[in-house]
């Protein structure tokens, strides 16, 4: 299927790795040109060189923390008048609430919160006088069934979740779209970092650690990025105008509601 996106400028936030990366490598295969970021410079450098090798799109990418107000006016400056934007962050750290003062919850609502609500007030409008406009943000399968040790990321997400809900049903006339894909386990470098503590405390290694998670997942494994990264690519596309407001989860059957 063409998705219609081929010379659409996006913005993919925190791509150099995992979740981010993929969906930066579906939307430039679909022909995108997209500016990615990431703080680490020489690993979003190979990443940048990596997708152009794939012979889509053109890649811009831009050394930044996405969630400091100059990282964000440096990607903006580098895309002005993006067509697609995906939000990203690094995860807030697991932990029990007990030990999270103030500035632990102002960092994970800096990240998961007001980033993605800066950059889509930075964006949204232009978007809509445009006549397109794709957002996508990623947050986590948390935001349906929250996980105990990451109530950082329970509460961030919950209220970018809520914020958006609210916005993503007056932008669809002008064919512009608000949308989160709410990722299960994946298998990323985050991921495995949050299996180290758990491995250590049944005193056994991280590998033996992921293959239990892994198969009490319904679909037996973890999610491949590359799948994440599909699906971001369709509701990206011009195809997916009339899906808004919708929180996708991929997650392998994880979460065990009917709906
Ligand atoms: P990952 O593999 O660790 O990759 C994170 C990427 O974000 C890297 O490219 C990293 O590069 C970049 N990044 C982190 N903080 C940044 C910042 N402040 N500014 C710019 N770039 C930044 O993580 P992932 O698994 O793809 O996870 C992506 C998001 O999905 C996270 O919020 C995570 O909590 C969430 N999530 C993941 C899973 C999963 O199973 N993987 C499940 C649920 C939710 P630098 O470090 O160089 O900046």
């Amino acid at each position: 299927m063409d998705l219609g996106i081929a010379g659409k400028k996006a913005i993919v936030c925190a791509a150099s790795k995992g979740l981010g990366k993929a969906c930066a490598t579906s939307l430039a295969r679909e022909g995108a040109d997209i500016t990615i970021c990431a703080r680490t410079p020489e690993t979003l450098e190979a990443t940048a060189e990596e997708i152009r090798a794939l012979g889509g799109g053109s890649v811009n990418a831009i050394a930044c923390d996405i969630t400091s107000e100059e990282g964000r006016q440096m990607i903006l400056e580098a895309c002005p008048e993006p067509d697609i934007l995906v939000n990203n962050a690094g995860g807030p750290p697991p932990g029990d609430f007990r030990d999270w003062d103030r500035d632990d919850w102002i960092k994970a609502v800096d990240a998961n919160m007001l980033t993605p609500i800066f950059l889509i007030k930075a964006t949204v409008d232009g978007m809509m006088d445009r006549k397109f406009g794709r957002i996508v943000n990623i947050t986590s399968s948390a935001v349906k069934a929250p996980i105990d040790i990451l109530g950082l990321s329970n509460g961030a997400r919950a209220g970018l979740t809520g914020f958006v809900a609210g916005i993503a049903r007056k932008t669809v006339r002008a064919n512009v779209t608000i949308n989160g894909i709410l990722p299960g386990p994946f298998d990323t470098d985050r991921l495995r970092g949050n299996f180290q503590a758990n491995a250590d405390k049944l005193g056994i290694t991280v590998e033996e650690f992921a293959q239990q998670k892994a198969s009490g997942n319904p679909a037996g494994r973890f999610g491949d990025p590359a799948e994440f990264g599909e699906l971001c690519a369709f509701v990206c596309s011009a195809q997916a105008g009339y899906i808004t407001g919708q929180n996708l989860l991929i997650d392998g059957g994880g979460f065990p509601g009917t709906l």
